[in-house]
């Protein structure tokens, strides 16, 4: 062996296909403490611990003896003090004088055992901090889901509330404070001047008898069943409401006069008409319909005074509440000139 693969900055063997030390060199040697003679001539189990001598029978040589090569293998060698040396293993499986010879380079690889430990190290902590943070986004999900969860009670909550501030307990109808709100929106609409609007005040008569005759729990059943009639007889852009106490209202937009003394009318024949058990219920109706220059407040107290004429003049019936200077009407049937207002 020439003295520069001797003392190769490399391990080199070469086997015979039996799998003895043909050839060795000095690094190997001295990697392995071994003197040459000790070792060449010598079967390759000598410098194998137990695991790689099966390694090396049942990998090492029939894949040599396939490909002819064998590359990057990881081996263990033994040296003669019984310390396990890591090697990096190359070989190549040649003929030589009719010979077949199996010559192998190898790199220890302390170093690169450290660096892997140092790696391995590393890639633990990585998966470490990998799970923390995995736990942690789990944690932080759950929070949010938490989060929304209260956030949309919340929201369901102030609809809730919102509702009721909006809402009659008794009735279910809109209360005073929608109604008031419904008309201004009304007023303040772009085509004000030019879309009509009737308002309509219903005050149920003589209430205060029905109450101290069936007592308060039916003069509330008549309240709620009047509501209904209510919500039954408006369309889905009226708005029905109870203004207070006995009395409700009713805004209807888009409706000239003569249909808001229609639908008003029909209202009062059907409570007067409906079912009461023993009792008759009947209402009075004041109608306004809005004129140019009317405000929410003008509108309703044209309706209230021309409900309380309907009082006046022996309830259950209507009477349309005429702008100052003209003439009201009033009636119990829908007999009305349109020109004139007379119904
Ligand atoms: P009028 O024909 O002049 O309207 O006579 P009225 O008796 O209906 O009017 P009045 O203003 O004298 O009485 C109204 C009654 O309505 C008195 C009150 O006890 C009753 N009332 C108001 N709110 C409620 C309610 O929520 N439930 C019940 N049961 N009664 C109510
Ligand atoms: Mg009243
Ligand atoms: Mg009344």
């Amino acid at each position: 062996m020439d003295r520069q693969l001797d003392f190769a900055p490399f391990g080199y063997f070469t086997l015979d296909d039996t799998g003895v030390i043909v050839e060795i060199n000095q690094t190997l040697l001295r990697l392995l403490g071994y003197q040459r003679h000790e070792v060449e001539g010598k079967h390759i189990h000598l410098i194998l611990p137990n695991a790689s001598r099966s390694f090396y029978q049942l990998y090492f040589f029939p894949m040599i003896r396939l490909q002819n090569k064998v590359e990057e293998m990881y081996f263990s060698f033994k040296s003669k003090e019984g310390q396990e040396i890591s090697v990096l293993l190359n070989a190549v499986r040649q003929e030589r004088d009719g010979k077949i010879y199996n010559d192998c380079a190898c790199l220890r690889m302390t170093r690169r055992l450290e660096y892997e430990e140092v790696i391995l190290a590393a890639k633990k902590q990585v998966e470490t901090r990998n799970l923390m943070k995995q736990k942690q986004i789990a944690e932080l999900d759950r929070l949010r889901i938490e989060l929304e969860s209260k956030q949309n009670k919340l929201l369901a909550l102030n609809e809730t509330l919102q509702e009721m501030a909006i809402t009659d307990g008794l009735t279910g109808l809109g209360n005073r404070h929608y109604l008031q709100e419904s008309l201004s929106t009304y007023f303040m609409r772009p085509d004000e001047q030019t879309c009509p609007l009737s308002f309509l005040l219903i005050d149920i008569d003589f209430f205060k008898k029905v109450n101290d005759t069936y007592g308060h729990l039916t003069g509330d059943s008549i309240l709620q069943k009047l509501g209904q009639v209510f919500r039954e007889e408006s369309r889905e852009e009226d708005v029905a409401a109870r203004y207070g106490g006995e009395e409700f209202a009713l805004v209807l937009p888009a409706t000239e006069k003569v249909e808001a003394l229609e639908i008003a009318e029909r209202i009062r024949c059907r409570v007067e008409n409906a079912d009461w058990n023993t009792y008759g219920v009947t209402v009075s109706i004041g109608v306004a319909t809005k004129v140019p220059g009317d405000t929410e407040n003008s509108l309703q107290s044209r309706a209230d005074r021309a409900l309380y004429s309907s009082k006046d003049n022996g309830r259950n019936q209507t009477t349309f509440g005429l702008v100052e200077g003209t003439r009201p009407y009033k009636t119990r049937a829908v007999e009305y000139e349109k020109d004139e207002g007379v119904f």
